[in-house]
């Protein structure tokens, strides 16, 4: 490796993949001087996921709610080398990770390996699309800030398109049709999202869109917000439709074209029946699917072999079938939900776990030391003085070696639901409790403040928000 890539040849290689909630959770609270750290993943900054619905809409401007690994990596005790590539090639024998840098900007070398003596594997997962012919070509996701970006793009020149001189009404109908696939929260936080701007900017800048404009949220199940207790599940339904949202549950798509969608439903007489829908933008939410890296992963241990949605990992989140591998968050299948906060807990954890390692390798070469000290010791005196260190030494060790496993700790769930009302399911000490409305707003809001990232993140989003109440959201189309 070129002289700056040299890593310390006493420290263990610790590699982390990503820069998402696992990983960064784990960044933050490792001890970096106690090994030679790498960061790999094609985005240099973390996202903060919650708030990503409300960038759609420009509520929230996007660069609000990232923040630039560089700004934290810098404070660490021990520098951390980070690289903006994308794992390709995980070579779980070898110990290799191999990286390709996918941006715009390639040097002369774009390709190369790390080598590894611990690795922890964080890369999230991918939009799930079952396959569905369409779904890439023609819709828009939500997951990372381009995706963000696009839909904002789309919302604009859907309405700029419908108010074209000469539209037909039947073409500006369709080009105002918005249509969300997926009523899991991300599903309905966008529904939500969108339906306000509509209500609060779009209806008053743009009045002659106002009788076609019309979000319509579509899931297979017999209702949204799956994970939801049945008492928000029923508020939420009832709020959308007080917002006029349609929500048309056992509706599974089945493909897409470029002006619509091909939906089976049940007709009234019971029978299946596939209906065309046509729209202006589409948004694609239908959970997550495992990266190829991580598939190519698995293939290469047979303990993997039964899983399907990721990484099965044991109570210490290591990848089974392996003894150097962590996984942390989405790619990882450890019983709990695809969520950050979930993700976040395990690369504490995972922060925790590696820094008391690092204690008690310590704490054994001081044993070590102490014993030949006490072998070579000239008199009783300092034999005892020896033995004395050593049981401290040894007390200690007891102690650092004594972390139980992973226990997740769940805070509850919260999602924005449109027109200033919230949900949340929340697990305190009192027990559990649902609620929903204007005050669930606040607290979801204040909630998901505390939880950014920095304080910079939080005075951002406070203006933004300001921002928007005062002047309206901004409807350029960049
Ligand atoms: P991610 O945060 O997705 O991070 C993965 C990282 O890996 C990224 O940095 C990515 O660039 C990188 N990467 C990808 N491929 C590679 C590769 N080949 N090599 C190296 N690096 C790679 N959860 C909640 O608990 N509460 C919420 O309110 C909430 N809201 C959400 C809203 C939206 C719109 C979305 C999409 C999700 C939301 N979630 C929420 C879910 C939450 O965001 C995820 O569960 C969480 O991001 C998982 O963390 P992770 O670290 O596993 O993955
Ligand atoms: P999800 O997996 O929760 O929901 C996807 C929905 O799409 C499912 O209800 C499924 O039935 C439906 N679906 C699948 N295929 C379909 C088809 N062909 N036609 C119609 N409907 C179809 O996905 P998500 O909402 O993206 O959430 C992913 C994860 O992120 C979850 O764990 C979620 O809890 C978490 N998340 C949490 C929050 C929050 O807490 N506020 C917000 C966003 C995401």
């Amino acid at each position: 490796p070129a002289e700056q890539d040299e890593p310390d040849p006493n420290k263990k290689t610790l590699v982390v993949l990503g820069t998402g909630w696992g990983s960064v959770s784990l960044l933050k609270k490792l001890d970096t001087e106690n090994y030679n750290v790498v960061v790999i993943s094609p985005r240099n900054y973390f996202l903060f996921t919650p708030l990503l619905p409300s960038c759609t809409t420009g509520t929230i401007e996007h660069r609000s709610i990232m923040e630039p690994v560089r700004n934290f990596l810098r404070h660490k005790k021990a520098a951390v080398k980070f690289y903006e590539a994308d794992a390709t090639k995980i070579d779980a024998e070898k110990k290799i990770v191999y990286i390709s840098d996918d941006s715009e900007i390639k040097g002369a070398t774009s390709e190369t390996e790390v080598p590894y003596d611990m690795l922890v594997v964080g890369v999230g997962a991918e939009n799930a699309t079952f396959g569905i012919p369409g779904v890439r070509e023609h819709s828009c996701f939500l997951k990372e800030v381009g995706d963000a970006q696009k839909i904002r793009k789309r919302i604009m020149d859907c309405v700029e398109t419908a108010t074209f001189k000469n539209q037909s009404p039947e073409e500006i109908k369709r080009l105002l049709h918005m249509v969300v696939v997926g009523g899991g929260p991300t599903g309905v936080e966008f529904a939500g999202e969108l339906q306000d701007f509509f209500e609060s900017d779009l209806r008053k800048w743009i009045p002659e869109i106002a009788g076609n404009f019309h979000v319509t949220l579509v899931e297979a199940l017999p209702n949204v917000l799956p994970s939801f207790s049945k008492q928000l599940i029923d508020y939420t339904e009832q709020t959308f439709k007080e917002e006029t949202i349609e929500i048309r549950t056992k509706t599974t798509v089945k493909n897409v074209t470029d002006t619509y969608i091909e939906a089976e439903g049940t007709g009234p007489d019971g029978k299946k029946v596939l209906e065309k829908i046509p729209y202006g933008l589409l948004v694609w939410a239908t959970g997550n699917a495992v990266r190829p890296v991580v598939k190519d992963l698995m293939n290469q241990i047979p303990a993997q072999k039964d899983s399907r949605r990721g990484l099965a990992v044991n109570e210490y989140l290591v990848v089974k079938g392996t003894e150097d591998i962590w996984a942390v968050g989405d790619c990882a299948v450890a019983n709990y939900a695809p969520t950050a906060q979930v993700a976040s807990q395990e690369g504490a954890f995972l922060a925790r776990l590696f820094n008391q390692m690092a204690k008690t390798q310590t704490f054994e070469a001081e044993l070590a030391q102490l014993s030949e000290d006490q072998a070579r010791a000239p008199n009783k005196e300092t034999r005892d003085e020896v033995f004395a260190n050593i049981k401290e030494v040894q007390k200690r060790l007891r102690r650092v070696k004594q972390m139980g496993p992973f226990e997740y700790s769940h805070q509850g769930s919260l999602a924005y639901i449109g027109s200033e009302k919230a949900v949340a399911d929340i697990s305190w000490l009192t027990g559990n409790f649902a609620t929903g409305g204007s005050l669930t707003y606040y607290f979801w809001r204040s909630a998901y403040l505390s939880m950014c990232f920095s304080t910079r993140n939080r005075v951002l989003v406070i203006l933004d928000w300001v921002k928007a109440k005062m002047f309206g959201r901004d409807v350029s189309r960049e």
